[in-house]
């Protein structure tokens, strides 16, 4: 049998996915919420595609409320969302 990739379950649209190909997004122990591009950060995290329509569906489903337990201000998810969908460089 091949080598399985572990896969982690996107919170927005709940679609298993190889780890690699999702955005880790944590609760650091000072309590920001961001995301983790390298996957070594310390906190309670979960995995979400990069895709603005995720980190929505996840933000209104308070589904990442859940999985970091904590609450998820508009700010956070704004900022997010900026971080998720860098400007292009013109
Ligand atoms: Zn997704």
């Amino acid at each position: 049998m091949a080598k399985q990739i572990p896969g982690r379950m996107c919170i927005g649209c709940r679609t298993v996915r190889p780890k690699n190909e999702l955005l880790r997004v944590i609760r650091t122990p000072e309590g920001q919420i961001t995301f983790d591009r390298t996957g070594k950060q310390n906190g309670r995290g979960a995995y979400i595609c990069e895709d603005e329509g995720c980190l929505g569906k996840a933000f209104k489903q308070k589904a990442l409320k859940s999985a970091l337990k904590c609450e998820i201000p508009e700010e956070v998810y704004n900022e997010l969302k900026s971080m998720l969908l860098p400007e292009e460089k013109s």
